[in-house]
């Protein structure tokens, strides 16, 4: 790369620096926070917990919702609930948070890795068909930005296999899939309530599901494997006392401090997506006017909270890399991030006998992007610096 001259004039587009994601808190939700601490309601296994648990039900459509203590334990919840064990393949998308693949880990199988769609950047249904074989338990699908996967084709390619469909819906809080909200479709659903996605718990997470059994293993799970419902004992009980271990579980349980704060934020979830929506749009707008850079698509099944906004470059229609649009945004106080490297890259997955070729477009979109600022507190200056920025960059280094 040849060494290219600091932007002229030298005055950054903004003076203070914007970053890529934050939480947006108000006066309602520190009162929930404190209403609870002063009311005296328990503070974990409480009422918070169950009105979250239904609120998240009536939100998504789901009949059954298990509070969790982040999104990384509700994937695993949902993987142990699922059967995944030893021997088992799993499929997901390397365009995603470790998490969405170290869950299969956790349980002792193997994720596989299927390349994504160039265009949506989603999981590609026809690669995941490629991908199946006698190993194969379920495919967890990534609603990678807030868009939804392609849920009707991925179903059908686990119905035909015998396969379970877990969604890891981190993103998509608010999204719809043909009119269905996320949470309600898959066989399992997850979300993520840390403080950068769209509603927060500080940290939080949950698992939605339709079928009563699944449900029954997600309780389960969430506390040591640990039952009161004397239909899953082994034995007639002792006493009123009396409960049982019947497997092995893991404290993963949400408290009632997290679920207050949560409750609280969804009820401005109308609010944040519309907001997202709309710098998203206005984003959109500004940047698929402009040769040097590629807007992500999307299906028209999907009406989408958006989460992340990426920007892709055409490196070819640039002096600069990505590296340099990312430092030359930067410079401008736009400070970016990148989102995501593709997960079988790391270190301890090429341990593991993962190499780098799997999956092509996302190996090349990799290559491409970064994440410009998008959450809900954005003022319309903010999102006027952020295009004004770009623009500038683009024009500066184009080809
Ligand atoms: C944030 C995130 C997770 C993990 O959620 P935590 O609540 O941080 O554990 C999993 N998958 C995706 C796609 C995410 O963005």
């Amino acid at each position: 790369m040849k060494e290219l001259p600091a932007i002229e004039g030298g005055v950054p587009v903004r003076e203070k620096k914007i970053y890529y994601g934050h939480q947006y808190l108000d006066e309602a939700d520190y009162e929930a926070v404190l209403d609870l601490l002063k009311s005296g309601d328990d503070l974990t296994c409480g009422p918070r917990i169950r009105a979250l648990e239904e609120k998240l039900c009536r939100i998504t459509g789901a009949k059954y919702a298990v509070a969790v203590s982040n999104g990384t334990a509700a994937l695993h919840v949902a993987c142990l609930a699922a059967g995944i064990g030893p021997g088992d393949e799993v499929i997901t998308t390397p365009i995603t948070f470790a998490a969405s693949a170290n869950c299969a880990l956790y349980c002792g199988a193997r994720p596989v890795f299927a390349d994504i769609d160039e265009k949506t950047y989603n999981i590609d249904p026809e690669s995941v068909r490629s991908h199946v074989t006698a190993r194969t338990k379920a495919v967890v699908a990534v609603d990678y930005t807030g868009q939804s996967a392609k849920l009707d084709e991925l179903l059908a390619i686990c119905r035909q296999n015998g396969l379970l469909l877990l969604t890891d819906g981190a993103h998509s809080i608010g999204t719809k899939y043909k009119g269905r909200p996320t949470g309600s479709i898959a066989d399992m659903t997850t979300f993520s309530f840390h403080p950068v996605k769209t509603v927060t718990a500080g940290e939080g997470g949950a698992v939605l599901t339709n079928d009563p059994t699944l449900y029954e293993k997600l309780l389960l799970y969430r506390s040591h494997g640990i039952t009161r419902n004397p239909q899953w004992m082994e034995k007639e009980p002792d006493g009123p006392w009396y409960y049982e271990q019947v497997d092995l579980g893991y404290n993963y349980r949400m408290s009632d401090i997290q679920a207050a704060l949560v409750l609280s934020q969804l009820d401005k979830l109308e609010r944040f997506k519309a907001r997202r929506k709309e710098i998203t749009a206005r984003y959109d707008a500004a940047f698929s006017a402009m040769e040097q850079l590629i807007v992500q698509e999307e299906i028209p099944e999907s009406d989408t909270a958006r989460h992340l906004y990426i920007l892709r470059i055409r490196p070819e229609k640039l002096q600069i890399d990505r590296r340099g649009f990312f430092d030359a945004l930067g410079a401008e106080n736009i400070c970016c991030n990148v989102h995501y490297i593709p997960v079988y890259y790391f270190p301890y997955y090429r341990k593991l006998g993962y190499e780098k070729g799997l999956c092509p477009k996302a190996e090349k979109l990799y290559e491409e992007i970064l994440t410009l600022p998008l959450y809900y507190a954005m003022s319309d200056q903010d999102v006027e610096d952020v295009i004004c920025a770009v623009k500038k960059v683009a024009a500066y280094y184009a080809v």
